[in-house]
């Protein structure tokens, strides 16, 4: 990508664009809450994203890897709760891989190291009903649309956002295993996740900044599909 001072603008860039949205997005993120949680997400997601805007507006030096610590570190100070930790030390984590700056390959290793620590910490498997559910679509979709297709960054964020729309739909109809819902047993059925959504703000938010900064095609219906038309046959061993 772009040299180390367009790079860092990217990231303020980022910033503002997730701390606009999720503020925008407040009251959402807090009734979700309120059905199947303590009705906080809305509030702790907004303190965590305003902090993280105050404390790097006026980074104008420095590494990449060091503000996107900055957020993580940012986040796990203000942010409080389950998300806090998971939020926030994942993204401190997985900013060692923007060490290099930020390229296809170092997002998708940055995009991995986030999602294997956000597991490692929560322990939640796939369809627990938390935010794992987007998150998992959309960092394999964006690592496979990366290292296999051949796809550029922009195109593969784009899928990336498709699959972690889809990942939020799929807590719609199934019960919590973790976190604060999970007390509610079947009663949280039917209701969508709060931590799902905010990664799913997150992302498009990564991908409209990413559209102002890099080529490419937003249009993921003219990417490669997924899905093969013929079903596949086993091989014999
Ligand atoms: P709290 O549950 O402490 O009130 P928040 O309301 O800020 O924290 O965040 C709730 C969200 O955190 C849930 O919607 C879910 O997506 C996520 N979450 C909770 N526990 C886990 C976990 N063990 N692993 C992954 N995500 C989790
Ligand atoms: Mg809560």
């Amino acid at each position: 990508m772009a040299d180390t001072e367009t790079q860092r603008e990217a990231v303020l860039d980022a910033i503002e664009n997730v701390a606009d949205r999720i503020e925008a997005e407040k009251e959402y993120l807090t009734d979700l809450d309120s059905a199947i949680g303590d009705a906080d997400h809305g509030a702790n997601m907004s303190r965590g994203f305003r902090a993280v805007a105050e404390k790097t507006a006026d980074a104008d030096d420095g590494e990449v890897a060091d503000l996107v610590k900055t957020v993580g570190v940012t986040l796990i100070s203000e942010v409080g709760g389950a998300s806090g930790p998971l939020y926030g030390g994942s993204i401190m984590s997985a900013s060692a891989e923007l060490s290099e700056g930020i390229t296809a390959e170092t997002s998708v290793a940055f995009a991995e190291a986030y999602l294997d620590k956000v597991q490692e910490r929560g322990k939640a498997e796939i369809g627990a009903k938390t935010m794992v559910d987007a998150l998992t679509p959309a960092v394999h979709t964006y690592k496979k649309s990366i290292e296999q297709d051949d796809l550029p960054p922009l195109t593969a964020l784009a899928k990336a956002v498709d699959a972690a729309e889809r990942g939020v739909r799929f807590t719609v109809p199934i019960k919590a295993r973790k976190g604060r819902a999970s007390y509610l047993d079947w009663r949280s059925v039917g209701h969508q996740d709060p931590g799902a959504t905010s990664t799913l703000f997150i992302v498009e938010e990564l991908l409209a900044t990413a559209e102002e900064y890099l080529e490419g095609d937003v249009d993921v219906d003219a990417a490669s599909p997924d899905v093969p038309e013929e079903e596949p046959t086993p091989e014999d061993d």
